[in-house]
């Protein structure tokens, strides 16, 4: 299983997209090193998470074919999660030779009025029809384009189903964990239930090393380590697994080299846009 962050940083981007704090000056000093465009991971050429604004620069600068993605998956509708104007252009006369023709999205009900809220204007027939929505909800298990998707319930937002995702394909599985803070017990308990031991963990780490007090509705590297030590204890993690943190906020001043070694120290990699990875 091939896996690339396409892009890791949180709502605003790094260096955000108003501010001028001395973070987002000196990310503005390297930006072809420092820059993190909004969170997005592709998984092999053909599952992707999430559609930020950024979708069609991560394309071009990683040269990603974003017409053989077949299943997308979101985890809940804000603005740096689901940039849902973009798939007016997936077909027409706006795309040609696609490598799949068929688009299927998964989200909870806000994502799928989004959808039809941001393509009503614009979107054609002829594009309409090769893209099914799919409302899911927590605790759901689904299968999509050859992968068998657990779907958790996130703890983000009282306003709407943010979900988390345990995806699973042959003998390797992932975690995706943006937005979130604490995992459930129940949630727990249901990955237990379909002997889901996963190969890689991705963590919201908004917050890095900043103990607080913060919102408990994403994760720091504290709450990274209490996360990875309650899977392990209920042997949801194989014993080579590999921990990523990602979705770095610019108040925690995600440089790469500071950031890097903070995670190293805990045992975690700190993603960055284009990193790759194959488990
Ligand atoms: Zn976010
Ligand atoms: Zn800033
Ligand atoms: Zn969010």
């Amino acid at each position: 299983m091939k896996i690339r962050y396409l892009g890791t940083a949180a709502a605003e981007g790094f260096p955000a997209v108003f501010c001028n704090c001395a973070a987002c000056k000196a990310a503005r000093k390297d930006i072809g090193r420092e820059l993190r465009t909004r969170s997005q991971m592709l998984v092999n050429e053909d599952l992707l998470i999430d559609f930020p604004p950024e979708s069609y620069y991560h394309a071009m600068r990683f040269g990603v074919d974003l017409s053989a993605v077949r299943t997308l998956l979101v985890t809940h509708s804000h603005t740096d999660h689901f940039y849902a104007q973009e798939f007016v252009n997936r077909g027409y006369k706006f795309a040609e030779g696609m490598a799949s023709e068929s688009l299927d999205i998964y989200g909870n009900s806000e994502v799928l009025s989004v959808y039809e809220e941001s393509t009503r204007r614009e979107m054609r027939d002829a594009v309409r029809e090769h893209i099914h929505l799919h409302c899911i909800r927590p605790f759901d298990s689904v299968w999509a384009g050859g992968y068998e998707i657990f779907v958790l319930p996130a703890h983000h937002t009282p306003k709407e189903e943010a979900l988390l995702y345990a995806i699973r394909k042959g003998k390797k599985a992932l975690l995706y964990l943006n937005d979130t803070g604490a995992v459930s017990d129940e949630s727990m308990r249901f990955l237990e239930k379909n002997n889901f031991c996963a190969d890689f963990v991705s963590m919201d780490c908004t917050f890095a090393d900043d103990i607080g007090p913060h919102s408990d509705r994403h994760m720091g590297f504290a709450e990274n380590e209490k996360l990875r030590d309650r899977f392990l204890e209920n042997r949801l993690i194989s014993p080579n697994a590999k921990y990523y943190v990602t979705h770095f906020s610019h108040n925690s001043t995600p440089l790469r080299e500071r950031i890097d070694a903070e995670a190293s120290r805990r045992g975690f990699t700190a993603a960055y846009d284009g990193l790759e990875i194959e488990i």
